[in-house]
Order: C-alpha cells, then sequence, then structure tokens
C-alpha cells in the first residue's frame, strides 16, 4: 500500500515539518495491522515527495480476522495491495499531529494552502471510473487516473477494479489527509477494519468543513460504514443538522444499534483487542485502588466510563454502601460481555440497581450527570490525543463531584523487559504518559472545570521511574466541603 504527497512550494522541505517527519530518514511505526513507513525519495529545496508505505502483517491478518466469508478469502485476498481502511488508520496514526490542525511554532504553514499532488497507488474502485471523480472533483481536485491491466500480457482481459489515482490541488496538507482519510475507505467494498470504533465521531471529525455539503455525502456516509445503517443514519443526521462535534449533545445509544449492525461491530472490536499487559494482578490493584478512592469520598452511585468486560463493576457489585453502579463503553461487544458476567457471577443484589450502556467518551452524554462519581480506568491513553478536548467536555463538563482517572506511567516502561525500547504497552494505546505529562494534563484540566486533584502511584514504586501506573483524583471542592461537614 503506497501513498505519495508532493509540494513544489518553498522550500519544500517544509513537508517534513509539517508532517512531523524529518526527510533525512525512515520513520517505522507499529500499528496492530503491520508496520507504516514515511520516508522522502526526493527532498529539496524545490521539490519535496513523502511516501506512506503501509507493509500489512498477513499472517497477524489471519490470525485476527474472525468474520471471512470463506475459508480460501483468509490466504488469497488483496488486504496488503490495495489503499483501504487500514491506510485510513495508518494516515490517523501517523499525521496525527498534522492532522490535530494545531502548530506550536508555525501555525501559518499549517493553515496556508499550497501547491500539492498525491498518488494513491491500488486504489479499489468497483463503481464506474466516474464514481472516484465524482468523490473527488467537488473537493477541487485536479482528478488523473490511471488503470491497471488484470493482467499486461493478456490485454484483452481487460482491467482490474484497481486504479492508479492522482490528485492535484492548492490547499493545507492536513485538508488533502483529511479527504483521504474519509474518501479512501469509501471506496473499499471489503468491511472495514475499524468499524464499530468510535467512528461516527472520526467520520464527523474529519469531515468538519467540507463533508456536509458535498454532493456525494449520502453516499460517503453509506459506504464508510458499509452494513452498518444505524451507524451512517446517525452520521447523515448529524450532518443534516449542521451540529458541530461541540455542540452534538448526546451520542444516540444502544437503540439505534440493530442487531446486525452489532454483530459486526463485535467482530471488528475484537479483531483490534490485544491483551492488556499481561499483568493481572497490576490491573487489580487499579481496582483496589479506584474502590478505596470511592469510598473515601462518601461515593454512592458511580459510572464506570469505558468499562470494557465489566471487571470492575463486578468487584463493585459485591461492595456495601453502593446504590447505583453503571458502566458505558463504545464496544457492544465488551458490554454483552460484561452484561453476561454480571449477570452469572453473583446473585443480584438487592438494592444495588445495575446499568450498561453503549457511550462514546468524547460525546457529550447527559446520563454521565447522574452519578457521584465517574471513573477511567486505563481509558484516556485509547483516545486520540487531538480528541481529548472532546473527552474532557464530556467527562469533567458533566460537573459530577468525583472523577477518577488511571493511565499507564510511560516511563516505567524501561521496566518492562520483553518491551522494546519506545513501544507502547498495548497496540491500541495512542499515548503513554510520563508522571509529569499526565500531572500537567490534570492540573490543567482540574483548573479550567472547577475541581482539586491528587496525584497517586498504583504499583510498586521504582526510585527513579514511578509506579507502573498512575491515578488523579478530581473532587469538586465545594461539594466535597458540604460532604465533609456533613460526615462529621
Ligand atoms: N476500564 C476497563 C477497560 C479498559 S480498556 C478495565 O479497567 O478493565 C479501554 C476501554 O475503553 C475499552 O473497553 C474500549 O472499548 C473503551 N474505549 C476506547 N475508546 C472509547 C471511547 N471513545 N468511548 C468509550 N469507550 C472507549
Amino acid at each position: 500500500m503506497l501513498l505519495t504527497i508532493t509540494t513544489t512550494h518553498k522550500p519544500a522541505t517544509d513537508m517534513g515539518y509539517l508532517l512531523h517527519k524529518s526527510p533525512d530518514r525512515l520513520h517505522s511505526k507499529e500499528l496492530p495491522f503491520g508496520t507504516a513507513h514515511v520516508f522522502y525519495p526526493e527532498a529539496t529545496d524545490k521539490k519535496c515527495t513523502a511516501a506512506l508505505l503501509l507493509e500489512i502483517d498477513p499472517v497477524g491478518l489471519v490470525r485476527k480476522e474472525k468474520g471471512s466469508t470463506f475459508s480460501l478469502e483468509q490466504y488469497v485476498n488483496d488486504r496488503p495491495y490495495v489503499a483501504s481502511s487500514f491506510m485510513s488508520v495508518a494516515i490517523n496514526r501517523v499525521f496525527g499531529t498534522l492532522l490535530s490542525g494545531k502548530s506550536k511554532h508555525r501555525q501559518e504553514l499549517v493553515d496556508a494552502a499550497i501547491p500539492l499532488e498525491a498518488v494513491i497507488y491500488s486504489l479499489p474502485c468497483r463503481a464506474k471510473e466516474d464514481f472516484l471523480r465524482e468523490l473527488f472533483e467537488p473537493l477541487g481536485y485536479a482528478v488523473e487516473i490511471a488503470p491497471t491491466p488484470l493482467d499486461p500480457k493478456f490485454p484483452k482481459w481487460g482491467n482490474s477494479p484497481y486504479y492508479t489515482v492522482t490528485l492535484r490541488k492548492s490547499c493545507p496538507l492536513r485538508e488533502l489527509l483529511m479527504h483521504l482519510y474519509v474518501l479512501i475507505p469509501v471506496l473499499d467494498n471489503k468491511k472495514h477494519y475499524f468499524i464499530g470504533d468510535a467512528e461516527v465521531e472520526k467520520l464527523l471529525h474529519y469531515g468538519e468543513g467540507w463533508l456536509k455539503d458535498h454532493p456525494q455525502k449520502d453516499m460517503i456516509a453509506k459506504r464508510y460504514f458499509r452494513n452498518l445503517r444505524s451507524f451512517s443514519r446517525m452520521a447523515l443526521d448529524q450532518l443534516k443538522d449542521d451540529a458541530s462535534l461541540e455542540e452534538t449533545e448526546e451520542l444516540e445509544g444502544e437503540k439505534t444499534i440493530k442487531a446486525d449492525a452489532q454483530e459486526e461491530a463485535l467482530e471488528e472490536t475484537l479483531t483490534a483487542a490485544e491483551p492488556e499487559e499481561k499483568k493481572t494482578s497490576l490491573h487489580k490493584l487499579r481496582h483496589e485502588t479506584v474502590i478505596a478512592a470511592l469510598r473515601e469520598h462518601n461515593v454512592s452511585t458511580v459510572l464506570d466510563v469505558g468499562c470494557g468486560e465489566g471487571k470492575l463493576l463486578r468487584i463493585l457489585k459485591k461492595q456495601k454502601g453502593l446504590s447505583k453502579i453503571s458502566g458505558c463503553d463504545v464496544s457492544t461487544q465488551s458490554l454483552e460481555i460484561a452484561n453476561e458476567r454480571l449477570q452469572s457471577r453473583f446473585p443480584k443484589h438487592g438494592e444495588l440497581e445495575i446499568e450498561l450502556f453503549q457511550s462514546a467518551l468524547t460525546y457529550k452524554d447527559k446520563r454521565f450527570k447522574d452519578y457521584d462519581a465517574l471513573v477511567l480506568v486505563e481509558v484516556i491513553e485509547h483516545v486520540d490525543e487531538p480528541r481529548l478536548p472532546a473527552l474532557e467536555r464530556a467527562v469533567f463538563g458533566a460537573g459530577v463531584r468525583v472523577v477518577l482517572v488511571t493511565t499507564p506511567n510511560g516511563e516505567y516502561n524501561a521496566l518492562f523487559e520483553t518491551l522494546p525500547a519506545g513501544q507502547f504497552r498495548h497496540a491500541d494505546h495512542r499515548f503513554e504518559w510520563s508522571r509529569k505529562e499526565f500531572e500537567d494534563w490534570g492540573t490543567r484540566v482540574a483548573s479550567s472545570f472547577g475541581y482539586e486533584v491528587a496525584f497517586a502511584p498504583i504499583g510498586d514504586v521504582d526510585e527513579k521511574l514511578g509506579a507502573p501506573s498512575q491515578m488523579a483524583t478530581f473532587v469538586k471542592p465545594d461539594l466535597k466541603e458540604k460532604i465533609e461537614q456533613a460526615v462529621k
């Protein structure tokens, strides 16, 4: 899978600054399905080309793929070669900083329209060639399409459904990447790698500013969420309402996700999920630390945000003094497992109300307000950094009395012998903060949303590197005082 982007902006090597990838060397990043490489075949002041090469691990895919339609498909398929949703995921993960649109030192360069030429190799299009034009021309691109013959030795066989597509336009590089992020998967007929994982949000986020005016917007949403009608309806409704992300009040809950869609999402989350770091005892310790903090703050109703398979809820179910415990997650599959386990393991506690619902923690959800405490155990590091402000608004903007957040301490990774340097503990982690980074984030969030915050290590503390995990306890001060007085 190959994508090249060329500019003749002067100096052209500014491209390296924009992409946060120096033209001097090869950059490689491990992704859950293979390796993404960024390199520059040409980098002079006059002309600079960046290439994103995606090397899919076909064996890894077979292992993860649960829903192949026929068994041979596992071995005979186009996945390693064509530009598909994997390419979008790679664009998001490798060029995330540019996509966020913010630059500390050169904002004017990020926002500047510069002459660009993108070449996407092996872009599948089973509809007529015109469809490619209908997607890109309304966005102002000059489009050049070169078909690939099925077999050059047998011209009579005609062309394959794969095209080399060249797009030319003067625009900010970020805009080009946003278009590619959304439109590449639209052209692919295969089930998407990432469906089910807060994709409505990503489509709206990267579609911001252009998708709602695109003449093919219905087709784009439908094809982006292929086989998932409820998702595309949700996205189209939001586009119609002209609702910006900030204004989106509520993500429609589990009712909108019909059974068939659920099944699809189920498979996809399975393929995306890798086990958390193996140390279950550390995970248990996190839950124990959280429970101790809930007790300390006299919490009686709690929502576990990003509850996963409901490990914390199962322990909470056995605790005294709680009247309501709930869990929400973006993954319906995790919720189903949580539901099953919560039902079967223990007899239902008489007065304890238990609820599970689907929600994305980067959307404001009115239901968050109904609790004394929100808990996020090892969840924030699964969210793209540019989406953290949305998470902050949804979680801290709900105004509940106590918010607990745990996250890995990245410094401690050096002590995991089997973890290669620079790699995260979990393939889906978007970042693993140092203690200082976590404290800076927590302090800023606390002051913007009117909380007091305290930080604590979780696990054995190494003198230099700290503990493997860390927790921030946010408490609304006015309410805290009242409670303390009441308790006295
Ligand atoms: N808190 C759980 C699971 C942690 S794994 C535990 O302690 O065991 C991270 C969880 O966050 C996953 O279940 C994942 O589905 C969920 N998640 C990731 N992004 C999310 C989002 N945007 N909204 C809601 N949940 C999300």
